[in-house]
């Protein structure tokens, strides 16, 4: 009889006659990379947090069926790389001993995204995570599409979860009452939406109620493939908010879930020890050291952030030196304001990747430490492309991986599988051969992958450049400002914005609202605009 791991792996590929289905194996939190033999596998963390036990599991699993290294995503998962086929059963049985499972993929509610609550952030108004529990227990059926729900503590929403996720729950406080306002159809990618208000300071019945009508109304009208915002854009904001806010009040018998990382208590003079891990990775030993750091100074549990730093909560003020200190002995220091965690999507070890944008992110970080901004609060994040995985419009400098497309007449047969394979419905056949309308093309290069006879050919490729974003209660989305760059370019144009930062005294976001983005871009770019023209 066959191992454990190659039961799994037959499983996995049983249903096509023993040949692996990428997309199969994605839907069960097993990503292939790109040009390797070779996959990541997902993990699901409970609300965001990990017990130090299952950090040192996910160390040892990344030394043993890996290459020892760890990512911290925007997702709030870890992802381990590099896992051969042949392991993934081994490592899912590694990750069953410390109760760990993969992240749900394919069309169901993700992960949910959460802040670390009341019980480590003196700003939440009401407890994000008993909300994010309950959530994360009612809604685990399949469903047309992936679904991403995030629950905020408070105004600030340091999850970004207004432009992150399908619906996004953010507490407030209304005439002395405390309740989640409700935001529908935040997502980025290709064609970014920033998340709708539907309602105002619902208790936790209310928000799953609504949830519940979310997944009532799509199974009536949804389409296949379509988010809320796509919803919203298809149907109107009126209609989505009435199906949505329908009858919240009703009974539904919520029993209290608990997630199995509960925090104690808020307590004077503890803060939050928030680790820099640079596009968010982490080595196994570093991962070793960081648990080994959380038993010893807090209580045993590691918060995953938005921007991929590893945070470990409760920590006394009084012994920060002390953590700082053996965080040093391993290359890691901690987050002091300043620079932000500089974070990245999968990147270079993506399919779907126009660019690297890990290299250029290092050399931009360093850059940033030399220029020393200072106290201003930057913010830089990058993606391989317009997926934005990896949120390069919720910076205040983003880059993105993009190309641009061009037939050649003379190969296209019109066969129309680049007309399919197009989200933003920019290509027609016209004449028997396809034509790209570029004002609604976005540079993803899903019709260049697609077309079996390589009849639309990459005419520029490199990073855009977007600045300005930011999340929070004045969430605003990054400004293109150049494209088609290389990678020495894009490296020249951040200078150029910290060198601006700098002179100004403030960060780009809020440079735009007082001097506003065109001359802003101006002040970028100087005279050489060249680099913005299409
Ligand atoms: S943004 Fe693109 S390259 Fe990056 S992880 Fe997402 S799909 Fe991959
Ligand atoms: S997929 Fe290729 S061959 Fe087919 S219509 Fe598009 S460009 Fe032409
Ligand atoms: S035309 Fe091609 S590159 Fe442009 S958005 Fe469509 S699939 Fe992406």
């Amino acid at each position: 009889m066959a191992t454990g791991e190659t039961e799994e792996v037959h499983k996995e590929s049983a249903h096509t006659g023993g040949q692996v289905d990428p997309e199969e194996l994605k839907r069960g939190g097993v990503v292939k990379l790109q040009g390797k033999d070779l996959y990541s596998m997902w993990v699901k963390t409970n609300c965001c947090n990990l017990s130090s036990n299952q950090l040192r599991k996910l160390g040892e699993i990344a030394d043993k069926y890996a290459r020892g290294l760890l990512l911290f995503t925007t997702r709030q998962i870890p992802i381990v790389p590099f896992v051969r086929l042949s392991d993934v059963g081994k490592v899912k049985e590694e990750l069953r001993k410390v109760e760990l499972e993969l992240d749900r993929c394919g069309p169901r509610v993700r992960n949910i995204n959460v802040c670390p609550g009341e019980k480590v952030c003196q700003e939440a108004i009401l407890d994000p995570i008993s909300l994010a529990e309950l959530l994360d227990n009612f809604f685990r059926e399949s469903i047309l599409h992936k679904i991403k729900i995030g629950v905020s503590g408070c105004e600030t929403d340091c999850i970004l979860s207004r432009v992150l996720n399908d619906i996004s729950f953010v507490a407030t406080m209304r005439e002395q009452r405390r309740g989640f306002d409700t935001f529908v159809g935040g997502k980025l990618g290709t064609s970014p939406f920033v998340g709708e208000k539907v309602a105002s300071c619902l208790s936790e019945t209310e928000c799953v109620n609504l949830v519940q009508n979310y997944f009532d109304f799509l199974r009536a009208e949804g389409l296949k493939g379509e988010r809320s915002a796509d919803l919203i854009r298809r149907l109107g904001l009126g209609r989505v908010k009435n199906e949505l806010t329908k009858n919240l009040e009703r009974e539904i018998g919520l029993k209290p879930v608990t997630c199995g990382t509960a925090l104690s208590a808020r307590k004077e003079g503890r803060v939050t020890a928030r680790i820099r891990a640079t596009c968010g990775e982490v080595t196994s030993s570093q991962l070793q050291e960081i648990a080994d750091l959380a038993d010893e100074f807090g209580e045993g549990i590691v918060h995953f952030a938005v921007r991929g730093s590893p945070e470990i909560p409760h920590v006394g003020e009084e012994k920060l030196e002390r953590l700082r200190e053996e965080l040093g002995n391993v290359g890691l220091e901690t987050i002091r304001g300043g620079l932000d965690n500089v974070q990245s999507c999968f990147g270079n070890y993506c399919t779907e990747s126009l660019a690297d944008p890990q290299t250029l992110l290092r050399r931009v970080e360093n850059r940033a430490h030399e220029i020393d901004l200072g106290g201003l609060s930057v913010t830089i994040s990058g993606s391989g492309c317009p997926n934005s995985c990896g949120i390069p419009q919720l910076s205040d400098i983003g880059f993105m991986g993009v190309v641009r497309p061009e037939v050649d007449g003379s190969t296209c047969n019109g066969c129309g599988l680049c007309v399919t394979a197009c989200r933003e419905c920019a290509i027609s056949i016209q004449d028997g051969v396809a034509r790209i309308d570029y004002d609604k093309c976005r540079s993803c290069g899903q019709c260049i992958a697609i077309c079996p006879l390589t009849a639309i050919l990459e005419s520029k490729k490199g990073f855009a450049i977007l600045v300005g974003g930011r999340g929070g209660k004045s969430t605003r989305l990054g400004q293109k400002v150049a494209e088609f760059l290389s990678e020495e370019e894009a490296f020249q144009i951040a200078d150029s914005c910290f060198q601006l930062c700098k002179k100004e005294g403030c960060e780009l976001s809020k440079l735009i609202d007082r001097i506003g983005l065109d001359r802003t871009k101006e002040l970028i770019l100087g005279e050489d605009t060249s680099k913005t023209r299409r």
